[in-house]
């Protein structure tokens, strides 16, 4: 290779949603960059074993309980049966229609992609070790964009068949009757509710004594009370200790319930969803001085500076939530910077969602970190079953907190149970974004008959003025 083909303004290491988009707008923006992916594909995490493909099984699945459990009520009945294959090859063909397009952008946009492992080797150099041998490239910028892998538990690594990371809870080839996932948080709810629509009998250990405690109580409760009675078995409070084989290729799992009573559970499969570390092992982080916090996570200043100048870091790889939308908008902000634009990332305004059936959805503060946070907090709250397009459509199960400065009226959080709660908080983000008020997002026309207006709704509420509950 001559030099002008490994040498670049930028190099982008990983290629999931931080590193490709970043990639592609530092393309837009007359960079030459190199984007460097270990794996065949590009999209990284989210695309090829995360959000994409997550999403595809709960939309199936979601399919089979409108037709299964609500059908009869909408005259639609018959015998429905589940072919996993097809289902598997349906989240596998939207997984390649989607890789394949991120791979025609970059290729569009001009960015020279090398498939291979890559690490830094000092002085804006970094070594890619690929199928057919090393190459050295060299930049200006080198940005880390390598993500993050599931943690797994000490006493119960995983084995890929047995015990599960998400990577293979996505991809499995029977329904299994008796699942435990271990963690209530977004992976293991999704998962959860995936095969448990499937028919296995899913139980989900927490040890902390809510789910989905990134959300606030009342959220929690709500979900949990919903999510109960589609079948869901929770066991909070409680700390998973042990493991060891059962009958028949089980697991028995050993646990220590909320009054330190021991417990056991017995499946054929466990989803350990107890989260995600990043990938901050063998980029030759050490060697060249980049510096790494208590978590492993690389050390940024505000513009994603590393240690070492030169070396720039997004995504999972540094703190703040695991989100695509999180690295993709730090991908864009940085590639901004360095080209000598004002990039940024509000991270107040950075929505947090679990894709359940309903779904949860919030932005901005909850009560409780707004409490913290020094504010007097009024909360207007509005239910779903009150909304008259969820009555239409079998989805009248949630609520909806909004949350404003007491004083200022200033838009603090938005909270969202609901189904298409993950589109609902659109106009919350929004609002949140421009420093909006409750009133502003209350005077905002929403569509009728939308699940929208339930926002709206609650919105008028922290003035004690809902028009459709009392
Ligand atoms: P990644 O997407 O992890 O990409 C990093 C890439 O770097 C990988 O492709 C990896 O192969 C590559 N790489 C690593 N080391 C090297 C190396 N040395 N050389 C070359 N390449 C390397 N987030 C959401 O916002 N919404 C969701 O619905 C959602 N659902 C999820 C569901 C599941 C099951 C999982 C596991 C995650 C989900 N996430 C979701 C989280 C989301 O996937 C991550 O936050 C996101 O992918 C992070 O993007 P990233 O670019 O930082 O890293």
């Amino acid at each position: 290779m001559t030099q002008a083909e490994t040498s670049f303004d930028w190099i982008v290491l990983g290629a999931g949603p931080g590193g490709y988009v970043c990639a592609l707008r530092g393309a837009q923006l007359g960079k030459r960059v190199a984007l460097v992916e270990k794996r065949p594909t590009l999209g990284g995490t989210c695309l090829n074993v995360g959000c994409i493909p997550s999403k595809a099984l709960l939309h199936s699945t979601e399919v089979l309980t409108a037709a299964r459990d609500h059908g009869s009520h909408h005259g639609i009945g018959g015998t429905i049966e589940v072919q996993l294959d097809q289902l598997m090859q349906h989240k596998d063909e939207v997984v390649a229609k989607l890789v394949g397009g991120v791979r025609q952008l970059v290729d569009g946009r001009g960015i020279t992609v090398f498939t291979g492992e890559g690490a830094l080797a000092g002085d804006g150099e970094v070594l890619v070790r690929g199928e057919e041998g090393e190459v050295r490239l060299r930049a200006d910028a080198v940005i880390l964009a390598t993500g993050s892998r599931s943690v797994e538990l000490p006493f119960l690594p995983f084995d890929g068949e047995t015990i599960l990371s998400s990577d293979e809870a996505i991809a499995l080839e029977a329904i299994p009757e008796k699942m435990v996932v271990i963690g209530a948080g977004a992976i293991g709810l999704e998962m959860g509710s995936v095969w448990q629509r499937l028919g296995a009998e899913v139980d989900v250990v927490e040890f902390l004594p809510r789910i989905a405690a990134g959300f606030d109580p009342e959220i929690s409760k709500v979900a949990e009370r919903i999510f109960k009675k589609q079948g869901l078995r929770f066991h909070k409070s409680t700390k998973v200790t042990g493991a060891s084989h059962g009958k028949e290729g089980r697991v028995v799992l050993t646990a220590e319930g909320p009054k330190g009573e021991d417990l056991s559970f017995e499946a054929d499969k466990v989803l350990v969803s107890v989260g995600r570390a990043p990938v901050s092992d063998g980029l030759g982080l050490e060697e060249v001085g980049v510096e790494l916090d208590e978590k492993k996570r690389v050390k940024t200043d505000g513009h994603f500076r590393t240690s070492v100048a030169g070396v720039y870091a997004i995504g999972d790889l540094i703190a703040g939530p695991m989100l695509a939308h999180k690295a993709e908008e730090e991908g864009v902000a940085l590639a901004e910077q360095l080209a000598g634009q004002a990039g940024h990332v509000n991270y107040f305004a950075i929505p947090n969602v679990i894709y359940t059936d309903p779904e949860i959805a919030a932005v901005g503060y909850g009560a409780e970190a707004a409490k913290e946070a020094g504010h007097e907090i009024r909360t207007g709250r509005f239910p779903i079953a009150a909304n008259g397009r969820a009555l239409a459509t079998d989805a009248t199960e949630g609520l909806v907190l909004v949350h404003a400065d007491a004083s200022t009226d200033r838009l603090l959080g938005v909270e969202i149970v609901s189904r298409n709660a993950s589109e609902m908080i659109a106009s919350a983000v929004a609002h949140i974004e421009y420093g909006g008020s409750a009133e502003d997002l209350a005077r905002t026309v929403h569509a009728h008959p939308t699940l929208s207006e339930a926002v709206k709704e609650a919105a008028l509420a922290v003035d004690g003025r809902a028009l459709h509950s009392l």
